[in-house]
């Protein structure tokens, strides 16, 4: 009996590795071109820190004319939720991070090194474990639960490592007769990998991220593959990264511990090892303390928080690439028009530790971002958001040739007005310029220098019935309110009003606030000849009888 007669006897069906290496070979790529994935669990809920790591990944393969492919890593079977894989691929989407292979919906995937679905590669995995038992570097693991907990119960006891190693590893040390009569027997067996590490020597290890690091070996008699049938994520991972060609394993730094047992794993298993990228969590300061991003406290760790409020992809991305290189800054400013595509990003600039999640920083990025978009894209983004999110906003947004004028109020200037930083901003910034919205609050007339009605009403008749005319150009418009104020007896330049301190009790600028105030109900808006051109004659005539009311 040797370690053969056992491997065929637990896996008597598994096809050779060559299989699966004459099947999955080395992708024909060119030299430096990164092989890299995101490979997340199905549990219904996507990260802002998944998102994170794909865009790195993704960007990564890009600019190197790589592969960036998604991977399912369900062998966790507890912990699926329904639709799992379509939230995950609808998000990346959503985002404009589809992968170039892998899973594209719950059930389908593209690529050539598929199953992109750990459940679905079960026989390879096997394969994998049986290759090991034949060299003596796997071995069935006969432990009951109730065994497991009285060693670590000694382990505490003794005050020493806890874990399933050198003496405490005892099915290790069971002859090949003895585990074959078990198996025979009907025993239950789980397959652990026979660790050659030793705990008190170190190995070194260079993270591409986190840099140089060194840690104990791995002497753990891992567990390869569960009674269930399907690998731990340790197996999982050397096994699926070997076959797929990844070059560059990017992922969360809560794995960098792993490092010494993954790079056993690889060598064991006869593989070139990738290369290690830990990534470091996205933090956020609360109360001067510095911690992760929590899926349970802080609403915005869910990617589904950016859709709900609106915050446009284009401005998370930028801000991710902002916390994930600080070079991108610069860039940034000496490229504002350029498409973020067109940054390089480098893996050894990110961050050792954690960067710092500002959503004020995030929302005035989104506030430039938006600026730059056209009145057309503005329109098409706000209906998008409003269909799901609003139903008011979405009906007066029915009028579309209308509401393009309205988007295009100060749009396309050389410093465009920056007042929008998510969809969710769009209705309370337009809302004067509809009717229906405009009318169906209480109005609030916030006069300021002249807040005397008689003086109000004076200047909003005078104005329709003397002064606008709805064909005047910008500058004959502003010449018409110079002369308005003029006749009311107000300075007509404001500079006229400075020198002459006592002579006049206001000037042009302060009519202009009462016909602005009259006209949307606010003292600060964007260009008031702007509005009144897309407002046109009668709205105006109606909101300033309206104000008059008002004053009464
Ligand atoms: N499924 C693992 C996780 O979600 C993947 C880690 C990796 O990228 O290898 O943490």
């Amino acid at each position: 009996m040797d370690y053969k007669d056992l491997a065929d006897l637990i896996f008597p069906d598994s096809k050779e590795i060559s299989y699966y290496e004459e099947k999955y070979p080395k992708r024909d790529l060119k030299e430096g071109a990164i092989v890299t994935r995101f490979a997340p669990s199905p549990t219904g809920f996507v990260h802002i820190g998944g998102l994170y790591q794909s865009l790195i990944a993704k960007k990564l393969a890009n600019q190197t004319e790589g592969v960036f492919f998604l991977r399912i890593e369900d062998t966790d079977q507890k912990r699926e939720v329904e639709n799992g894989v379509t939230d995950i691929v609808n998000s990346l989407k959503d985002f404009g991070l589809e992968p170039d292979e892998g899973m594209i919906s719950e059930t389908e995937e593209k690529g050539n090194y598929g199953p992109y679905k750990q459940s679905k590669r079960k026989d390879i995995y096997q394969a994998y474990a049986k290759y090991l038992i034949e060299q003596g570097k796997a071995y069935p693991c006969f432990c009951t639960p109730e065994e497991g907990e009285e060693i670590r119960k000694k382990q505490e006891e003794a005050k020493i490592r806890p874990g399933y190693y050198g003496v405490w590893a005892k099915c290790r040390h069971l002859t090949v007769e003895e585990m074959v009569e078990k198996i025979k027997n009907g025993e239950k067996y789980i397959i652990r990998f026979k660790s050659p590490g030793r705990e008190d020597k170190k190995i070194k290890h260079k993270d591409v991220i986190k840099g140089n690091v060194e840690f104990p070996e791995n002497d753990q008699d891992i567990v390869i593959i569960k009674a269930d049938g399907l690998p731990t994520y340790h197996f999982a991972h050397a096994v699926d990264d070997h076959l797929m060609g990844t070059t560059h394993v990017i992922r969360g730094d809560e794995w960098l511990s792993s490092v010494p047992l993954h790079l056993q794993l690889f060598h064991e298993l006869g593989f070139k090892p990738p290369k290690y990228a830990h990534i470091a969590p996205i933090m956020k300061n609360d109360n001067g303390n510095k911690r992760k991003l929590s899926k349970r406290k802080d609403p915005e760790a869910a990617v589904s928080y950016y859709e709900e409020q609106g915050i446009p992809k284009e401005a998370v991305k930028e801000y991710l690439l902002n916390i994930a290189n600080s070079t991108f800054e610069n860039w940034r400013r000496a490229n504002p028009d350029k498409s973020i595509e067109e940054f390089q990003l480098q893996l050894n600039k990110m961050s050792v530790s954690g960067a710092l999640f500002d959503m004020v920083k995030l929302l005035d990025v989104g506030k430039t971002v938006i600026s730059k978009f056209t009145a057309e894209k503005v329109y098409e983004e706000a209906l998008k958001w409003a269909k799901r999110h609003d139903e008011e906003l979405e009906k007066v947004l029915e009028d579309k040739d209308y509401s393009l004028k309205v988007f295009a109020i100060e749009r396309g200037n050389k410093k465009p007005r920056k007042d929008i930083a998510k969809w969710s901003d769009v209705k309370e910034n337009i809302e004067y310029m509809y009717d229906e919205l405009f009318y169906s609050k209480d109005q609030y007339y916030p006069y300021q220098i002249i807040n005397n009605k008689e003086e109000i009403e004076k200047i909003l008749t005078l104005y329709m019935e003397k002064y606008y005319d709805d064909n005047d150009d910008k500058q004959g418009w502003f010449d018409k309110i110079k002369e308005l104020s003029g006749e009311l007896g107000y300075a007509k330049e404001v500079k006229e009003f400075k020198e002459n301190p006592g002579k006049y009790t206001a000037h042009v600028g302060d009519v202009s606030t009462v016909l602005r105030v009259a006209l949307t109900s606010r003292t600060n808006t964007p260009d008031m000849y702007e509005i009144m051109k897309v407002l046109g004659k009668d709205k105006i005539e109606e909101r300033f009888k309206k104000a008059i009311e008002e004053l009464k």
